[in-house]
């Protein structure tokens, strides 16, 4: 039998980054707004916003940065109701509450997508939506813009983990007025930390950038190519000494090793993708798994796979991922590890604690395995092979039990 890949190194960082990244450490430049112009994090900022065709972008220290300066940005006030899927990260919530606000959660389907009718039912009392687009899986994001806009509620997009994913052919984090990414080493673009976030709208980007730590005039370091009279300017001048800092830059040098991988993004999302849909078939055949299809506008930009356990008991369930973990395949049923930050019920520190049955019942069957772009068509033939042959002892008695 051969070995199982290893799913869980990140992508490996660009040799090219290494020149750069020997000069900063030489002059010791790593702080963004130490040189008067071009700084590797302002580079970045410029290509970021070229990459998915908005006009500013603002890097900082993680994408849960970039969630909670979107909802100081939007001028929430304490106390604000903001909605968000129950299928998400921890710190989605937490940034939430980071921001004095407090977070309404929405229930997701088995097809770990919001559930419309539970979205459209809370949007009443919520004074803004936080689309976590979790594991890339794109919601229905026709009907959530049009919902919140007749509503009149502001839409942020936590796209984490969906670079170069599109609906409708436009990019996901362009739809709502802010939109989140994440450089931390589990997503398309590995940076061990970092994150960044992206906006058409002068005043709320002028606001998070003085409060993302722009101290004095900082700022003028994010005006497009030392324009001074632009929109951008103004929207600075207004905020000037009214806001708080936060101070959660990014340096260059994780700058440095971002800058290289963006060139990459395109030829990682199509190899991606491709890992994801061949495993998806070769899963969805067993009968115990079922991959969730994807909604038509939706092209994704996978480096995992999601897939739900069919006709499992719990011990069954405990069986496959025991199963898979001997061959080398370590599947997280999302509901059954102890404590996973993925599970709403372990959300403690939320201020409302509330019951999502549609979500939990999704939760105590759907999996989660890491399926990198770097992987080989071989590799991913391998993971199938293991996940299927798993499902298959949990679900014959007597392997199962170990005779
Ligand atoms: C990773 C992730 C985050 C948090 O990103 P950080 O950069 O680690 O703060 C938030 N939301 C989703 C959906 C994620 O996958």
């Amino acid at each position: 039998m051969s070995k199982a890949p290893n799913v869980h190194d990140a992508e490996p960082i660009p040799a090219e980054a290494r020149a750069e990244i020997e000069r900063l450490l030489q002059t010791g430049d790593l702080f963004r707004y130490n040189a008067p112009a071009d700084a590797p994090v302002s580079l970045l900022e410029r290509e970021f916003a070229e990459l998915m065709g908005v006009k500013y972008a603002l890097a900082v220290a993680s994408c849960s940065a970039a969630l909670f300066l979107s909802l100081k940005a939007l001028d929430l006030p304490r106390g604000a109701r903001v909605m968000i899927p129950a299928f998400t990260f921890a710190a989605v919530p937490s940034s939430i509450v980071h921001a004095d606000c407090v977070p309404v959660l929405c229930e997701v389907g088995e097809d770990y997508r919001i559930d419309i009718k539970d979205f459209e039912a809370k949007l009443t009392g919520v004074d803004a939506v936080m689309v976590s687009h979790m594991r890339g899986h794109t919601s229905d994001m026709d009907a959530i813009m049009a919902l919140a806009a007749q509503a009149g509620v502001p839409v942020v997009e936590d796209a984490a983990h969906s670079l170069g994913t599109t609906w409708h052919g436009r990019k996901i984090g362009t739809l709502g007025r802010i939109g989140c990414f994440s450089f931390q080493s589990y997503k398309l673009v590995n940076a061990g930390e970092g994150g960044i976030l992206i906006s058409d709208d002068p005043d709320l980007i002028a606001r998070a950038v003085i409060m993302s730590g722009a101290y004095e005039h900082a700022w003028k370091k994010h005006l497009p190519h030392g324009d001074n009279t632009g929109e951008l300017k103004a929207a600075f001048d207004r905020w000037q000494n009214k806001l708080p800092l936060y101070n959660q830059r990014l340096s260059n040098l994780s700058a440095a090793v971002i800058r290289p991988q963006l060139p990459k993004v395109a030829e990682r999302v199509i190899r991606g993708r491709a890992n994801h849909d061949h495993v998806a078939a070769i899963l969805n055949d067993s009968p115990w798994m079922q991959v969730p299809a994807k909604l038509a506008p939706e092209d994704r930009a996978p480096d995992s796979i999601q897939f739900n356990l069919v006709g499992m008991d719990t011990g069954q369930r405990a069986a496959f991922a025991e199963a898979a973990a001997a061959e080398g395949v370590k599947v997280q049923i999302f509901g059954m590890s102890q404590d996973n930050a993925r599970a709403f019920w372990n959300w403690h520190f939320l201020p409302e604690q509330v019951e999502l049955p549609r979500t939990r019942a999704m939760l105590m069957n759907a999996c989660d395995v890491r399926l990198p772009a770097r992987l080989t068509r071989e590799d991913c033939d391998l993971v199938a092979g293991i996940l299927t042959r798993a499902a298959e002892t949990a679900m014959t008695p007597n392997r199962a039990f170990g005779t």
